[in-house]
């Protein structure tokens, strides 16, 4: 039983009676606990089962700390066939499509389209068709309207053709052809056999609406249903539950109001307003409501701000304030006003330089951002003083300079037309042209194009072309042409590798041939780990994705890539996935609910940019892609639209306002402890900024700020300059590339470069860390005389041992091998593990043969590294990381890589083998650990020390849990292991490969022309 100890209101809600009931949840008011103990409570008085509940909340996040709360809750709830249920909204109705779909048409196993497909698809269809009312000249922008249009319909359980009116009014004309498009768009998803996310609602509404007796049949699985951030669904998803469990049967609701920050996706306030409406008690009187009103998060000084910011909304939740937890500390509340954005940013710094120094880990301090395009400058200035930083939101990632340039390098190979791209890369760092040094080559591309200026089917020369044709480009300086040449011969180099590879494949052959890893590492501590971090989630990116149609092509990727840099797609709808390691998270609010940080910091707290100014009045009247209120299933509690154009306004200005509001209260009450607001006169823009309400509200709880600027003075001159032809990095003025490679010949180049810079001290100490990771690395073993002719590695051995036949095909006559999607997330997961217990892994090393991927290819899951987080191993530090070794067997070599050793006690050794798979009786893989145990005792690790006592273990991670099958090793075992690996080696040598068929020849790449192999897969089929 969990140790959670309720307050006197907690109390009430755990023991309220199994009846509907709303529960109006502050921040950080412990909602996810008390709702498990309230599950808790039921079980415990016999009053239900486990298996008779059911969870249901908005994120797979969510859910699964929901899951986690009811499990401690609940113990029973733990064993097989007791579980509580536990969902998404989304995933409930997919649930239910999946169970009865057919009696709506639609098949159990249909696909769903994530928003960024839909677009995608919303763009082919307004492709297709000739559209005269809608203006076109930005296509990507009409999908956007459409794509929200459908989605709004979806949420009030409409289609396309409600929106068709008689009327010859012109926004009734267009909204006409927006709803020609939807209905477009509906028939290409049923010709393709697949919904969208509003479709799961509707059409689960429509299954237990139009079927009787449906709706009785679910609600008799359950007696008593949990309803999670129920402010944030939608009106379709309040329907859709009402039909099942209405009429008093006992729905929990918990939510807040004040932090409904989705309306733009559908929220609807009114489903938590008018709770007790639409889920009264048996008997019809409206459902009760109780309040958890106590924050057991936010210090007092946080509780102040966000009572204040909650006191601006003009239709406050049902709340009257939130309170500090009796023993709460009294906490900080800082403000800046700066000059300059950059000033600010550098502001930003000090503080946490100053917080770090004072025992905040960087992973406890996030800095949140209303726009993700606010957070250049900030992370500038953070990685500028050698702080580590983590980009948690996808559009911020698209702007991170290392994730830029390969953005650049994947739209020059996809779309060799992107000129931007191109000049962004020839501007940059690496070849460090002018925008000067480009106009030749654009003057060469207007040339060409002038020569047939009448011919409209002729298509345009791009700078590209110009680049190809180098030679006959007029007015380059000698510099320029070798540049420009430089990045030709990479270029083609590179358009060759990209036939064929897989997308993440192809980023990390950018990455390798630009040279982008040794830059990484020649960064200091806190950039080179901030680096890779950005660098690996964008490979994690390209490595999940995968279209709805065809292959995972290049430009289909970039597109997605086009959707994502937008903050209000899909990819920003999820709370940020944040790795763990000690970085400062950047991220959008947005992105960062249900999070929560010791300091929080809040930029850019300027008039109309937090909270934000109206972009676009939500106006019905006006604006075509708006649904009229008269289609909405809120309108209840909407206010009514005059026909006065500014009154009209008003109102929605009113609900623009309390939208950010919201935000606003989402963002200060992420802070534990320590909030920080700031901002600036000059943040872009041609006249300065003045402090916003919001920045008001934080300086009045806070102390007073005497390096506060009180003159907007000019505006800042310190804008870098486009033309960046020097070398950005004076110690190597003819650029680190020159120095590295003049390095080959004389070694001592570095250190005369480091004492002409006065960088002696900072030399001798790099030299020094150099020298102790030398030292540290293992000695390699003893050598027999004339042993090199015959090599192999762990992986060869076991494959050896499973089928002689299957090793000869892999290793001595090698054939090609099939793609293996499973290998790659075996390999994946090890670099994640290695990333993990290590902080910082050499990536370009990763591939699928890097790591000892004995049977990743069978059954590799996608989630096991959640898995291997849940496990012990992630909690312990190991002795030995991703340790490598080449041990004498028999006469030959044979290279191995041990995962991790840990070292529970001193002395004792466990080595750890991770599988990304699922346990198998496959014996071969025994030889695995056998190598290990050898090799801990003779490959001389960790400076040569040999363990007292040995245990092996694989930790499999594809199973329901953590499987763990180990052996404690003694002298006997190590005996027989040598023995068995002198014996396999020498068999190996020997030439002879028969064909062993097992249950291994179904995941045998040659099973296709292996007789043997084929012969007993047909008789064990
Ligand atoms: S199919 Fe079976 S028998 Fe043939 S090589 Fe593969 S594992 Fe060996």
């Amino acid at each position: 039983m969990t140790t959670f100890s309720p307050s006197a209101e907690q109390y009430a809600v755990i023991h309220h009676p199994l009846e509907p009931l709303r529960v109006a949840a502050g921040a950080g008011s412990g909602k996810t606990g008390t709702m498990a103990l309230r599950l808790a409570h039921f079980v415990t008085n016999g009053s239900i089962e486990p298996e008779q509940a059911l969870g249901i909340t908005f994120t797979n996040k969510a859910a699964g700390e929901l899951a986690e709360r009811v499990r401690l809750a609940v113990p029973v709830a733990a064993s097989e066939g007791r579980e509580v249920e536990i969902t998404t909204y989304h995933g409930f109705a997919h649930g239910l499509l999946a169970e009865f779909g057919p009696l709506v048409g639609v098949p159990r196993g249909v696909r769903i389209v994530t928003p960024g497909y839909t677009r995608q698809l919303i763009r082919d269809v307004i492709g297709a068709g000739p559209r005269p009312l809608l203006d076109l000249t930005q296509p990507g922008r009409v999908a956007d309207r459409v794509a929200r249009l459908a989605s709004t319909l979806g949420d009030h359980l409409r289609s396309a053709a409600d929106l068709f009116s008689e009327s010859d009014d012109p926004v009734a004309l267009e909204r006409n052809a927006l709803a020609d498009v939807l209905q477009a768009y509906e028939r290409r998803k049923a010709a393709l056999g697949v919904v969208d996310f509003a479709d799961l609602v509707t059409l689960a509404h429509r299954l237990v609406t139009e079927h009787e007796g449906l709706a009785e049949r679910i609600r008799e699985r359950y007696r008593l249903v949990l309803l999670d951030e129920y402010q944030d669904t939608n009106p379709g998803q309040r329907e859709l539950l009402r039909s099942i469990f209405g009429e008093g049967f006992p729905v929990t609701a918990v939510g807040d109001t004040d932090q409904t920050i989705y309306e733009w996706r559908g929220a609807s306030p009114d489903n938590f307003e008018r709770f007790g409406m639409h889920f009264p008690r048996a008997g019809g009187a409206p459902a009760e409501s109780r309040n958890l009103s106590v924050t057991w998060r936010n210090d007092r000084a946080i509780v102040t701000v966000a009572n204040a910011v909650r006191g601006q909304l003009h239709a406050p939740g049902p709340l009257a304030s939130i309170e500090a937890r009796p023993d709460a500390a009294g906490g900080t509340v800082l403000t800046h006003w700066a000059h300059s954005a950059r000033v600010e940013a550098a502001w930003i710094a000090d503080q946490a330089e100053r917080l770090h120094a004072g025992g905040t880990p960087w992973r406890e301090m996030a800095v949140l951002f209303r726009k993700h395009r606010q957070m250049a400058e900030v992370r500038d200035a953070l990685v500028a003083r050698g702080i580590p930083v983590e980009v948690a939101s996808l559009g911020g990632l698209l702007e991170v300079p290392e994730v830029v340039d390969l953005h650049a390098w994947l739209r020059i190979l996809g779309r060799p037309d992107d000129a931007v791209a191109l000049a962004r890369i020839l501007t940059g760092s690496t070849y460090r042209l002018g925008l000067g040094d480009l106009a030749p080559l654009s003057g060469w591309v207007r040339k060409r194009n002038r020569v047939e200026p009448d011919d409209e089917t002729a298509i345009g020369w791009a700078l590209l072309e110009a680049v190809d044709e180098l030679e006959s480009v007029d007015g380059l300086s000698s510099e320029a042409v070798f540049r420009i040449g430089e990045f030709r011969r990479l270029y083609r180099t590179l358009l060759s590798a990209a036939q064929g590879v897989s997308l993440v494949d192809l980023c990390r052959v950018v990455l390798d041939q630009t040279g982008t890893w040794p830059e990484v590492d020649a960064l200091e501590d806190a950039a080179r780990l901030s680096a890779r971090l950005n660098l690996y989630r964008f490979l994690d990116l390209a490595e999940e994705w995968s279209p709805l149609e065809g292959a995972p092509s290049l430009p289909a990727f970039l597109d997605h890539l086009e959707l994502l840099a937008d903050e209000a797609s899909s990819g920003e709808l999820d709370t940020a996935r944040v790795s763990g390691e000690d970085a400062m998270p950047l991220l959008t609010v947005h992105r960062a609910k249900g999070l929560e940080w010791d300091v929080v910091f809040l930029p850019a707290l300027c008039h109309d940019v937090f909270p934000s100014r109206v972009i676009q009045y939500e106006d019905p009247v006006t604006v075509p892609s708006v649904v009229p209120h008269g289609l909405r299933l809120d309108t209840a509690s909407l206010c009514a639209l005059p026909d006065d154009p500014d009154q009209r306004r008003a109102i929605l200005r009113q609900a623009h306002d309390d939208q950010e509001w919201r935000t606003a209260y989402v963002a200060v009450t992420r802070a534990r402890h320590t909030l920080v607001g700031s901002g600036a006169y000059w943040i872009g823009g041609t006249k300065p900024r003045s402090p916003s309400r919001l920045f008001e509200i934080l300086d009045e709880a806070a102390g007073p700020d005497p390096r506060r600027c009180s003159d907007p003075g000019a505006p800042p001159t310190d804008t870098p300059s486009v033309r960046s032809a020097e070398a950005p990095d004076p110690v190597f003025p003819t650029g680190w590339r020159t120095a590295f490679a003049a390095t080959i010949t004389d070694p001592t180049l570095p250190e005369t470069l480091a004492r002409a810079a006065g960088l002696s001290a900072a030399y001798d100490a790099g030299v020094d860390q150099l020298r102790m990771m030398l030292a540290g690395l293992p000695e390699p073993g003893p050598r027999d005389a004339g042993e090199a002719a015959f090599r192999t590695s762990v992986t060869g051995l076991v494959t050896f041992a499973g089928c002689p036949k299957r090793f000869q095909w892999s290793e001595i006559d090698r054939l090609p091998r099939r793609p293996s999607p499973s290998a790659r997330r075996g390999a994946e997961l090890h670099r994640r593990i290695e990333l993990h217990n290590r902080g910082t892994v050499a990536l370009d090393d990763v591939d699928d043969g890097f790591y000892d991927s004995v049977g990743e290819a069978s059954g590799a899951v996608p989630d096991a590294f959640a898995r291997y987080k849940a496990s012990r191993f992630a909690e312990s530090r190991p002795l030995l990381i991703e340790a490598p070794f080449d041990l004498s067997v028999a006469g030959a070599r044979v290279a191995g890589r041990i995962d991790a050793v840990y070292e529970p006690a001193p002395g004792s050794w466990e080595i750890v083998d991770f599988k990304s798979g699922r346990p198998t009786d496959d014996d071969s893989r025994h030889v695995q650990l056998e190598a290990y145990a050898v090799a801990a005792t003779e490959a001389g690790f960790h400076g040569g020390s040999s363990p007292d006592r040995i245990r092996v273990t694989f930790a499999y991670l594809g199973a329901d849990g953590l499987v763990e099958v180990g052996e404690d090793v003694d002298e006997a075992w190590l005996a027989d292991a040598r023995n068995h690996l002198n014996r396999l080696v020498a068999e190996a040598r020997s030439g002879t490969y028969p064909a062993t068929p097992s249950a291994g020849c179904r995941h045998c790449d040659f099973s296709r022309f292996c007789t043997a192999g084929a012969g007993w897969l047909e008789q064990n089929q």
